[in-house]
């Protein structure tokens, strides 16, 4: 699906370098949606796979939604607000398809109930954006969506992200290793 002509829609921009691993997100956002703290939860995730390389995971809201595309029974949806992938948990049955559909494998099946997982951008107010920016790092930021750039870029494997972090942080060699 597309989202050309959608109105206002925000993003939320990652700056890997300012990440300081403090996890500040994964609380906030597990709070809110889950009323607890529980990372496992969390619609974002924060992978260190390389010591000093933290990279806060999160849906990318791609211009054409691979998820929601391939969802079998129509649980996946777009808020033609926010731009966010809304899950239906009714409707959902933890098949994995979108897991597998998506670039990033960011989606993932909650720890303890059978649906999948996917940033809701809290509905416009992001949390973890909040928080991030709270604890002064400012690694998260709201942006405006504009028209034109591929958000799909973004949704990378943490692996993924890593290995280029890695290079650009300590030299192909090590990169390579990874
Ligand atoms: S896990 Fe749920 S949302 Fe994802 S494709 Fe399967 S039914 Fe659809
Ligand atoms: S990043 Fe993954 S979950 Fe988010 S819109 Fe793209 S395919 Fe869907």
């Amino acid at each position: 699906m597309s989202t050309t002509g959608m109105p206002s829609l925000i993003w939320i921009y990652r700056n890997y370098q300012n990440c300081s691993g403090c996890r500040r997100c994964e609380i906030a956002c597990s709070l809110s949606h889950e009323g607890k703290i529980w990372p496992e939860a969390s619609r974002i995730r924060v992978f260190m796979l390389v010591p000093g390389i933290e990279v806060p995971h999160l849906c990318a809201q791609c211009h054409d939604y691979p998820c929601v595309d391939t969802c079998p029974v129509k649980a996946l949806s777009v808020n033609k607000e926010t731009g966010a992938v809304i899950v239906d948990r009714e409707k959902c049955i933890a098949c994995g398809r979108c897991i597998d559909a998506c670039p990033g494998k960011v989606p993932y099946i909650h720890p303890r109930d059978n649906y999948a997982v996917i940033c809701d951008l809290c509905n416009g107010d992001p949390k973890c954006v909040k928080a991030c920016n709270e604890g002064g790092w400012n690694a998260l930021q709201i942006v405006r969506r504009f028209g034109g750039y591929n958000f799909k870029l973004y949704a990378k494997t943490p692996e993924v992200i890593t290995r280029e972090l890695a290079k650009r942080f300590y030299g192909e060699e090590i990169a390579e290793e990874i």
